[in-house]
């Protein structure tokens, strides 16, 4: 007899990984959305130091990385939480917030680990297309709201495609989200948007108890390996239920002393926005010149479509084969499409020539 497996093993699905992870050093890696550039000397540094009294548990209650958090974006600590990642945190709020006869609502396509969650807790998802311009369609979300529905994710910007709406739209659409109904705002990316100030939406939360806004130091903090992300919350409630559900040490000592560190350094942060910006200009401005299509972009990466015509698989293995790793538009739900994350000027260039031979 084969072991027996839970339900939610049946359903879950498999995290389309990016691969990559054996390949020479110089290929171009342009399909995680990470930071081309790596970890400041001195959060190096701080994790090392860490690392020297690994005999000893971190403090489960993080009170010094919630504290640093809390100083950075002006939230008390006690609505702060923080996790192995920001994935660590959603998928806990899948626990804490959902369960069989439960509806969450998100936009598709959206991050491929949104699935996860009615998967993981029964409940079931319900899907808005995104509009025509690969934006988050917020009326037809709101319209997707019903008595079962306990949570919904708006990701902004939107990964895969790259696209965000300003924050008087995202504020409009929480308003009206019933109050016993938790609001996710995944802002992973929002540093790199030009719309807004990346801390405006942190006001929303004095007014929306049950608004959580998610962030990351995998993206322009560039600690992607160390995995640690935080949830700045409307209410206290959900940091305690989030860590009812959860293990207690989520964040290790090394992670946790650099992204203390890295929070000092702000600087490097615009600095990091700056280039990105910079990449996004090369990127579009080749794109334009092959007459690839792309959408609006607010984020580290682009979002563009092939022509008709154009076989995806063959462009992404042609782009491997000139060095640069990009991901297949059918495995994060469109086919046709590409996602590119910018990278060094040098990757940018080898890119958009690479993908100039494969679509001539
Ligand atoms: N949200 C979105 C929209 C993402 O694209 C990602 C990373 N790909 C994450 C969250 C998760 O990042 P992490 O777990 O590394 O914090």
């Amino acid at each position: 007899m084969p072991v027996e497996f839970s339900a939610s093993v049946a359903r879950l699905p498999d995290y389309p990984v990016a691969g990559g992870y054996s390949l020479p050093e110089d290929v171009a890696l342009l399909a995680s959305n990470e930071s081309p550039w790596g970890p400041l000397p001195q959060v190096i540094e701080a994790a090392m130091r860490a690392v020297q009294r690994a005999n000893r548990y971190p403090d489960p209650s993080y009170w010094d990385l919630r504290s640093a958090l809390s100083e950075r974006y002006g939230v008390a600590p006690t609505q702060i939480a923080v996790g192995n990642g920001s994935v660590d945190i959603l998928l806990a709020f899948a626990s804490a917030v959902l369960e069989p006869g439960t509806e969450l609502v998100y936009a598709w396509p959206s991050f491929s680990v949104y699935p996860h969650l009615p998967a993981a807790s029964g409940a079931t998802a319900v899907t808005v297309p995104l509009d025509a311009d690969h934006m988050h369609d917020l009326d037809a979300m709101a319209a997707a709201i019903g008595v079962r529905t306990r949570l919904v994710i708006v990701c902004n910007p939107n990964n895969p495609t790259s696209t965000a709406l300003p924050l008087d739209r995202i504020a409009a659409f929480v308003e009206q989200v019933p109050d016993h109904v938790t609001v996710i705002l995944d802002e992973a990316y929002c540093e790199f948007s030009q719309l807004d100030d990346p801390d405006a939406s942190i006001e929303l939360l004095d007014r929306h108890q049950n608004l959580v806004l998610l962030r990351t130091f995998s993206k322009v903090y560039g600690l992607a390996a160390m995995r640690v992300g935080f949830a700045l919350c409307g209410s206290e409630a959900f940091v305690k239920a989030l860590h009812q559900v959860r293990q207690p040490f989520l964040v290790n000592a090394a992670a946790n002393a650099a992204a203390i560190e890295a929070l000092r350094h702000q600087d490097a942060v615009r600095d990091r926005v700056v280039k990105t910006l910079a990449g996004r200009r090369e990127v579009e401005q080749g794109l334009e010149a092959l007459g690839i299509g792309f959408a609006t972009s607010q984020a580290n990466f682009a979002w563009l479509q092939l022509p008709a015509g154009t076989a995806e698989a063959g462009v992404v293995a042609g782009l491997q084969e000139r060095g640069v790793l990009v991901r297949q538009g059918a495995a994060l739900g469109q086919e046709g499409a590409l996602r590119v994350t910018y990278g060094t000027s040098e990757q940018n260039a080898r890119f958009l020539v690479a993908l100039g031979e494969l679509v001539a």
